[in-house]
C-alpha cells in the first residue's frame, strides 16, 4: 500500500507535472516574476469561476482577510463578530489591526458560524461579521447576510477552505462561496482545496468602488506609481504561483470531486456506528470536503488519534484550542467566554486524510482501523 498522508499535493503534482514544468519554464524565460502575464490570466479565470465582479490577487489568505478590513476603514475598537472554532487566521487580523474580536459559537452540525449566536453578540460597536466555510462547508450566509442588512453590518467570507464550494439561496439561486459577502477571501496554501506550490491569496469583492480601494491597499496604498493615497501593504501573488494556478484551477471542479469521493467511502463505512457523526450538509450547500471532520461521541478521541499513529494512518485536530482560549488574546481584556458548543467540538473532532489522491485500499486500511478501534 503507498503511505498514507493528511494530503498528497506531490502525487496530484505528477499528474499535471509537464503541464506546470512549462508553465513555470515559460515565466522563468520571461522574467516577468511580479505581475506577469499569468497573474493577469489566473486572475481573470479566477473571476469567471467565482462569478464574481471583482477578483483581486495577493499574497496569501491571511493577507487577504487583513486588506478586506482595512479597506472597510474598520477604526480600533470596532467590533467583529467571527467563530472561535476557527483556524487563528480570522482572528489573529482582527487583533492585528486593533479591533475588537467577539466569538460566537458555532452550529454543531455545520461547525460553521451560528447566526443566533451573531444576533446575541451584536452591540453599537459591531461592525462586521466574519463568517467562515469550515472544512468546506457554507456558513448559513442567507441569514447572516439578513442579520447584517438589518444591522448595517459588512459580511467578509473566509472561504479559505472552500474554494468551489456552492451556496443555494431559498428562491434557488446559487452562488460561489466568497462572493456572496461585502468582500470575500481565499488561501491559495498548498494543503487548500486550489493550492499552489507557495503562498497566494485572492479578495473577491462585487462592488467595484471597494475593489480598487483593496487593489490600492495590496499595493501600497497606490494607483498611480510613487503617488501614496493611503497607507496600504505589499502583498502580491507572484508569476510562478499563478502560473501553478492556472493549470490547477481547471482541474479544481475534478479535485473537489475527487474530495467527495472520499468522503462518501468514509460515510458508508460509518454509517451504522452510533459513537461516529459523519459530516452534515446542509441544504444550502455542498461540501468540498477540505477536511473530512468527524464528531465522535462517547469514545476517546485522543486514543483514536494515537492509534491511528501507531498504524501509519495520520489523523488531526483542527483545532486543539479554539480562539476564545488562545493566550494571543491575553491582554485584549476579553469577557469570560461560555462557548459551549465550541469547547465540546473542540474535544470531539477529529480529521482523517482526505485528497485527491487516495485509493481503495487506503480507505478500506484507514475505515478498518478506525471501526476496530472505535466499536
Ligand atoms: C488557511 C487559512 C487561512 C490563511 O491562509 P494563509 O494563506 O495560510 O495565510 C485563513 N483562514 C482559514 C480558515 C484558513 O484555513
Amino acid at each position: 500500500m503507498r503511505p498514507i498522508q493528511m494530503v498528497d499535493t506531490k502525487s496530484q503534482y505528477l499528474k499535471i507535472k509537464t503541464e506546470v514544468d512549462a508553465a513555470i519554464q515559460e515565466v522563468l524565460d520571461s522574467a516577468g516574476y511580479i505581475n506577469g502575464k499569468p497573474v493577469q490570466e489566473f486572475t481573470v479565470h479566477l473571476n469567471t469561476y467565482q462569478n464574481c465582479k471583482n477578483t483581486i490577487p495577493c499574497a496569501n489568505g491571511t493577507d487577504a482577510l487583513q486588506i478586506a478590513m482595512m479597506a472597510l476603514d474598520l477604526q480600533p475598537g470596532d467590533e467583529v463578530i467571527t467563530p472561535s472554532f476557527t483556524y487563528i487566521a480570522t482572528t489573529e487580523v482582527v487583533a492585528l489591526l486593533k479591533l475588537k474580536p467577539v466569538f460566537v459559537e458555532v452550529d454543531p452540525k455545520t461547525f460553521c458560524i451560528d447566526p443566533q449566536s451573531i444576533r446575541k453578540a451584536i452591540t453599537p460597536r459591531t461592525k462586521a461579521i466574519v463568517p467562515v466555510h469550515l472544512y468546506g462547508h457554507a456558513a448559513p450566509m442567507e441569514e447572516i447576510m439578513k442579520i447584517a442588512a438589518e444591522f448595517g453590518l459588512y459580511v467578509i467570507e473566509d472561504n479559505a477552505q472552500a474554494i468551489g464550494c456552492d451556496y443555494t439561496f431559498s428562491d434557488g439561486t446559487k452562488k460561489k462561496t466568497g462572493t456572496i459577502g461585502t468582500i470575500g477571501t481565499t488561501s491559495f496554501y498548498p494543503s487548500k482545496n486550489l493550492g499552489a506550490y507557495g503562498d497566494g491569496g485572492a479578495i473577491f469583492t462585487n462592488d467595484d468602488t471597494l475593489a480598487v480601494k483593496i487593489k490600492m491597499i495590496a499595493n501600497h496604498g497606490q494607483q498611480k506609481r510613487y503617488y501614496h493615497e493611503m497607507v496600504g501593504c505589499n502583498s502580491r501573488l507572484d508569476s510562478i504561483q499563478a502560473a501553478v494556478l492556472n493549470i490547477k484551477l481547471r482541474e479544481l471542479d475534478h479535485y473537489n470531486a475527487a474530495r467527495q469521493k472520499v468522503a462518501e467511502t468514509y460515510n458508508r463505512a460509518f454509517a451504522t456506528n452510533e459513537k461516529i457523526i459523519t459530516p452534515f450538509v446542509a441544504p444550502y450547500s455542498n461540501h468540498v470536503y477540505h477536511q473530512y471532520t468527524l464528531v465522535l461521541n462517547g469514545s476517546n478521541r485522543d486514543g483514536l488519534n494515537a492509534y491511528l499513529s501507531e498504524h501509519n494512518i495520520p489523523s488531526m485536530i483542527y483545532y486543539p484550542v479554539p480562539g476564545h482560549r488562545q493566550k494571543m488574546f491575553a491582554s485584549f481584556g476579553l469577557p469570560e467566554y461560555d462557548l459551549k458548543v465550541t469547547d465540546w467540538l473542540t474535544e470531539r473532532v477529529i480529521s482523517l486524510p482526505v485528497h485527491t489522491e487516495m485509493d481503495e485500499e487506503q480507505l478500506t486500511y484507514i475505515t478498518g482501523h478506525v471501526l476496530n478501534y472505535i466499536k
